[in-house]
């Protein structure tokens, strides 16, 4: 009797030599990523920014000088709490990842769609976060979260959004707008809807979720695909660090907002979002932002959130995507990326720079000098105002929390319905 053997496209015996079914049975066992600890459930899509006003006093990004010019965008807008799979109108914040693709660098704006956060101290972030997951015990979304002005915000209309064409987005953080001699603006910036502001009442938004989870995704992707583009406003919040100095508010605490009427919004930019990823997994999965990526005329302040952020997105990026994710084509800047002491590694896909040496300082190649520092009055003052920094809930922390409420006051119903929600407290 006489065996026969063929492989997997002939029939027969299954063998190790089949190596066409083990690859494909072995790269099946391998084709997810880690999901994204939070933020996962996402709509991505790509657009450009066009500068409207001339803000070129402030700064001197080059991507914000000169009227009329544009610059490619990538924006992911997702939840925060709930899985991959979950639904789009959970009450959850929205956070906003906005990719400019400048020519001299990448500068991402990582943002939310409201203005204040939940805490103030970085070494309470991953708890924040756990408390709008799972807890270990009973597997069930739990909710014992801290931050009463964020929390109001969350627990507002505003917490269900229509869709994402329908949300506005802060920067939260207090950042810094620079200049090549060292001197320096405080800036905010908030980004709204040209589509307007609209939220689900909580009723519509628990309906949605069942009848059809995915109700975000599918408005944008119809929305440009039909060539309905989206477009927001950009403004910026200025503030001169004289007045930062004597101001009611710690400017580094993103538990607070700058009033309107102290810091009025300055108009500087447009997005539209215009086109459709042409596939999820290369075009928004394996896109990275953080707070840290930066070009030259924006800067970070000593914000303890904002400097926490800055080492923790790209340290979730290294776990999630490995040590080479800046090589991943979604990541890679429009510009020409000089960096030889950032070579080889796991899947180190873009050659090697050849013979250069892999050492800082090379004379073949001197690194340029940053910009020169800010004043030293302004500092000792920045370490004053970090060192009295408190977690502890103080009476301050209820002020601007009871402006949000006289806010929500102003239009019909929104008042009753942070009332009927808030003993609830169940994020999904
Ligand atoms: P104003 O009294 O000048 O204006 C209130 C702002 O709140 C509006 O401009 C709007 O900002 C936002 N808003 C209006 N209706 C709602 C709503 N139903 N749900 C959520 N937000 C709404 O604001 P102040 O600057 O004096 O701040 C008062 C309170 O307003 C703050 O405590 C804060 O909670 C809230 N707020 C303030 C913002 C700021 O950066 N100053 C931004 C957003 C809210 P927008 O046009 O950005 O939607």
């Amino acid at each position: 009797m006489s065996l026969q053997v063929r492989n997997s496209t002939g029939g027969g015996f299954v063998l190790l030599q089949d190596t066409q079914l083990i690859e494909t049975l072995a790269h099946f066992a391998r084709e997810r990523i880690p999901e994204r600890v939070v933020h996962a459930k996402a709509v991505g899509a790509f657009g450009e920014f066009e500068v409207t006003h001339d803000i070129s006093d402030l700064t001197s990004a080059k991507f914000l000088k000169g009227v009329g010019k544009k610059t490619p965008v990538l924006l992911r807008v997702s939840t925060v709490g709930p899985e991959s799979g979950s639904a789009d109108t959970a009450r959850d914040v929205r956070g906003w990842a906005m990719k400019l693709f400048t020519k001299d660098g990448n500068q991402d704006f990582v943002f939310n769609d409201i203005p204040v956060f939940f805490i103030r101290d970085p070494i309470k972030f991953p708890s924040v976060n756990r408390s709008h997951k799972r807890h270990p015990r009973t597997h069930l979304p739990d909710s014992t979260m801290e931050g009463i002005h964020a929390l109001m915000h969350l627990f507002s209309d505003r917490g269900t959004p229509v869709s994402i064409r329908n949300l506005n987005a802060y920067s939260g953080h207090t950042y810094k707008f620079t200049k090549p001699d060292g001197s320096f603006k405080y800036v905010k910036i908030h980004i709204k809807s040209d589509q307007g502001v609209k939220s689900h009442t909580a009723s519509e938004a628990t309906k949605l979720a069942g009848e059809n989870p995915n109700s975000h995704t599918e408005d944008l992707f119809n929305a440009i695909e039909n060539g309905d583009y989206p477009t927001w406003t950009l403004y910026v919040q200025v503030m001169d660090p004289k007045d930062a100095e004597t101001y009611r508010w710690n400017i580094f605490d993103v538990t607070k907002i700058w009033p309107h009427a102290d810091y009025p919004l300055r108009p500087f930019g447009k997005l539209t979002l215009n086109k459709n990823p042409t596939n999820y997994f290369t075009d928004v999965e394996c896109v990275a932002f953080s707070p840290s990526t930066m070009v030259s005329g924006i800067g970070p302040t000593a914000d303890p959130m904002l400097q926490a952020r800055m080492f923790s997105y790209p340290d979730a990026a290294r776990y999630r995507l490995g040590t080479n994710y800046q090589q991943l084509p979604v990541n890679t800047p429009l510009s020409h990326v000089y960096s030889p002491f950032q070579r080889g590694g796991f899947a180190s896909v873009k050659g090697s720079y050849s013979s250069d040496p892999n050492y800082v300082h090379s004379t073949f190649k001197p690194l340029k000098a940053g910009p020169k520092q800010a004043a030293f009055e302004h500092e000792i003052w920045t370490k004053a105002r970090v060192e009295e920094y408190t977690s502890e809930v103080t009476d301050e922390d209820f002020v601007q929390a009871r402006w949000f409420w006289d806010v929500l006051g102003k239009e019909e119903g929104q008042q009753e319905h942070f009332i009927r929600i808030w003993p609830l407290r169940s994020l999904y």
